[in-house]
């Protein structure tokens, strides 16, 4: 069996779309998110509806929480907060009973699925070594799939240590012998230096993880951002993958 594996898609459509049909071509047997299908970007309720009719298992992450009003919109900074707002305001009755129904944690395949991590699936951004540590202490699978922070990674404890680091277009990770902490990226806002959007590809049987990104028309998505009347910097950003 073999899953492709998405997150943080950020209402950025032509990002998913770029990721969805690479995707298709590998021909997966399912679909993974975990979570943040919301919040930044300017096409929250067709991002949603494209994970609701294809993603067999799916996490409700940070900012989907804080637009659904679940989490109180004072704990995020000015952009996130601004779209967030941007985004509750037109979100569609569809779009909503979706996100309602999503949780932030999962068990598939045998794996453990967070959108930010084991200890705190919502908020915890797993971007040191003693997060990793603590993450893979508290979990048990093979592989442990988090997103949340935008970078694609692949940690492994090795000697007491955590090996391993980011995870290029091209970067595998092989899950068989020894455990790993695997971050697909961000599908709509990458933050690793690579502005190209991001997906991970698991092959259960091989128990191997293959990252992948692909390009996507970026000033599509920044057009709609400044349409919106959306931050400037929420455009601007896309460009450098930050
Ligand atoms: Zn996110």
């Amino acid at each position: 069996m073999r899953v492709a594996v998405v997150s943080d898609i950020h209402g950025n459509l032509h990002a998913l779309e770029a990721v969805l049909s690479a995707v298709d071509a590998l021909e997966p047997d399912e679909l993974w998110c975990l979570g943040d299908i919301v919040g930044y970007g300017p096409r929250p309720n067709e991002c949603c509806r494209a994970v609701r009719e294809r993603a067999s298992v799916c996490l409700v992450g940070n900012h989907d929480l804080g637009v659904l009003g679940t989490i109180d919109l004072a704990e995020f900074s000015g952009e996130a907060a601004t779209a967030a707002y941007w985004t509750r305001s037109i979100l569609d009755d569809d779009a909503r009973s979706f996100l309602t129904g999503l949780r932030p944690s999962a068990e598939a395949q045998g794996l453990e699925l967070y959108h930010a991590s084991p200890l705190d699936p919502v908020w915890e951004y797993v971007l040191t070594e003693e997060a990793a540590h603590a993450a893979l202490d508290a979990t048990k699978a093979p592989a442990v799939l988090v997103g949340h922070s935008h970078v694609a990674l692949a940690l492994t404890p090795e000697n007491g240590e955590i090996a391993g680091g980011l995870a290029p277009d091209g970067a595998s990770a092989e899950f068989g012998e020894r455990r790993f902490l695997l971050n697909p990226g961000s599908v709509g806002q990458p933050r690793d230096g690579d502005p190209r959007a991001a997906f991970l590809l698991l092959d259960l049987a091989s128990r191997r993880a293959e990252f992948h990104r692909v390009e996507y028309p970026i000033e599509q998505t920044q057009r709609e951002i400044a349409d919106a009347g959306l931050p400037a910097i929420l455009g601007q950003r896309l460009a450098h993958g930050q």
